[in-house]
């Protein structure tokens, strides 16, 4: 459709970015449009729309810009998945996969009660390295992940099998071969 095309045509690339033979999607300049941020937050919130969804977790950082938008929409909380370090209560910590390397990431030891039905939101799924991190985490505190939904997904690095394995279905928008 034309609008699933404007938001596509709103992602800038660039080249070699953050190193040689990397093309970086950046989502900035759909941020920066009106009516592509509108449109894309629309898209990532319909199917949840009286869903009774808790909370939205968002992924450090872009997942914060999208989430708060979405849990404005949706009438539900927000929780911060940030990387180790940064934040200030109790914590509960994983390790996660990148792609060269791990690193670790927290969330709020009680950001999330047993049994609650929390949505997932980051602008990209790449090798899902980093979106499984953040389903593990809330998983362990009881939470129920209902879905994982990203603004883009590179379908070449296989995110998105990594995280319907553990049972949590994954919308994206668009994807980018
Ligand atoms: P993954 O863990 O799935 O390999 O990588 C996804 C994470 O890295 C996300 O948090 C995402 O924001 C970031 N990321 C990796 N590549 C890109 C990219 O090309 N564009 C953007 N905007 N983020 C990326």
């Amino acid at each position: 459709s034309d609008l699933a095309r404007e938001l596509k045509a709103s992602i800038r690339t660039i080249p070699d970015y953050p190193k040689p033979g990397v093309l970086f999607r950046d989502i900035t300049t759909l941020l920066g449009q009106p009516r592509a941020f509108r449109r894309a937050v629309d898209e990532l919130v319909h199917p949840y729309a009286g869903d009774n969804i808790a909370k939205i977790a968002g992924i450090e950082a872009r997942g914060f810009i999208l989430g708060g938008a979405i849990a404005h929409q949706l009438s539900a909380g927000f929780v911060p998945i940030r990387k180790k370090g940064k934040l200030p209560h109790e914590t509960v910590r994983i390790a996660y996969s990148l792609e060269y390397g791990v690193d670790e990431m927290e969330m709020h030891r009680d950001a999330v009660k047993p049994g609650e039905r929390v949505l997932l939101v980051d602008d990209l799924i790449a090798t899902g390295g980093t979106a499984e991190g953040a389903v593990k985490l809330l998983q362990q505190m009881g939470a129920e992940v209902i879905a994982a939904c990203f603004v883009i997904d590179l379908p070449d690095l296989g995110g998105r099998a990594k995280i319907e394995a553990l049972n949590v279905p994954v919308r994206t928008l668009m994807s980018f071969e």
